[in-house]
């Protein structure tokens, strides 16, 4: 049996579909056959070149899917919950394996700086060259996260729950959302629109939304943000922190959530809270991308600052335990772009980039 597979071959350049042969799962993985696959805004990073592959060329891209189990590994007979798993049961997983030994995980921190490793050095010619998402396989490794995916659920919504939903779950969860807290969340992209409805569910009073793009402060306004702050209304950086200034009483906010992917961004967050405000950090994830802050608006006007990557085992059957419950409440459906078989992905990400440079949210989505 063979199945094809979308290969990396450098930076801005063209993919190409090979075909590679499928072997049996060892004994404690599991081959899954993908259904679908989304292009996420890292995977643009990664093949614009600002962020390092997850394999070096030619490798296997894509991170976020979902797919059934095409076939489970000798000893390998539940998910991670240890619900029995059988074949053709539709799964949802985490893309990255923790360590389990270093600093970070001995220490309770997610984004292992390991977590990439057993598939970091492969390429796609080593067995068993299905080490991403854009393939009609994939295999899960010894001790990979996986559950089974609750039926109510349909594809859309669960490719992409391992990458924004879950960081955003996780994110909200750390920094913590006490009941009539006032969220700013600076950007409105798909971190952004997904924070504002898990916010909302967590017990957020008010949510404002910061953006500069009309499609994504309409998209923050259908998944609930009370306010938004239009960047082209107010270009000034005081003016928008004395906005929020005036939506909270002249407090400031409770919470501020950076997902905005932009350095000088931070500051200003500084500027909305309140004293004894928090301030989650998780958009700015491409290295070297320098701002300036002034530490006295943290420390004498005390705040927490909380930098988060990756999430925890528990996030992922959470967040998909939510959105059974949550999808018809939030217009999830306005969150997919268009649809490509596996063939034309470099029509998808063309369109892709395109549409993440007009500042468009909704994902392209690859079907296998
Ligand atoms: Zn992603
Ligand atoms: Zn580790």
């Amino acid at each position: 049996m063979n199945g094809r597979i979308v290969v990396f071959n450098g930076p801005r350049t063209d993919f190409t579909v090979r075909e590679y042969p499928v072997a049996d799962p060892g004994p404690d993985e599991i081959l899954v056959k993908v259904t679908q696959a989304c292009v996420c805004g890292s995977d643009l990073h990664m093949w614009r070149g600002e962020t390092p592959p997850f394999q070096k060329p030619p490798g296997v891209p894509g991170h976020e899917m979902t797919g059934i189990i095409a076939k489970l590994g000798r000893d390998r007979h539940t998910d991670t919950l240890g619900r029995p798993l059988k074949e053709g049961d539709r799964v949802a997983y985490a893309y990255f394996i923790p360590c389990g030994s270093c600093w970070a995980c001995l220490s309770g921190t997610t984004g292992c700086p390991n977590r990439y490793r057993l598939r970091a050095a492969l390429t796609v010619e080593d067995p068993p060259h299905f080490h991403g998402a854009y393939a009609d396989y994939y295999y899960l490794l010894p001790r990979q996260w996986v559950y089974k995916v609750p039926d109510e659920l349909p594809d859309d919504l669960v490719a992409p729950v391992n990458c924004a939903l879950s960081q955003v779950v996780y994110g909200l969860h750390r920094i913590g959302i006490w009941l009539g807290d006032t969220v700013v969340i600076q950007g409105a992209g798909g971190l952004g629109i997904n924070a504002i409805a898990v916010a909302r569910d967590m017990g957020a009073g008010r949510i404002i939304a910061v953006d500069a793009v009309p499609e994504r402060l309409a998209l923050a306004r259908a998944f609930g943000a009370d306010a938004m702050i239009d960047l082209r209304e107010i270009p000034n950086r005081a003016d928008r922190v004395a906005r929020v200034k005036e939506l909270t009483g002249g407090v400031g906010a409770d919470v501020c959530v950076e997902v905005a992917g932009v350095a000088n961004v931070v500051q200003e967050g500084l500027e909305m809270l309140r004293v004894g405000g928090r301030y989650l950090m998780m958009g700015n994830i491409v290295p070297g991308a320098a701002a300036e802050i002034v530490p006295h608006d943290a420390v004498r006007q005390p705040k927490n600052l909380l930098g988060v990557l990756a999430y925890d085992a528990w996030v992922i059957p959470r967040a998909m335990d939510w959105l059974t419950r949550a999808r018809h409440r939030f217009p999830f459906d306005r969150l997919v772009a268009g649809r490509y078989p596996l063939e034309q992905v470099n029509q998808a990400f063309q369109e892709a980039d395109w549409a993440a440079k007009a500042g468009q949210v909704p994902r392209a989505i690859l079907t296998c």
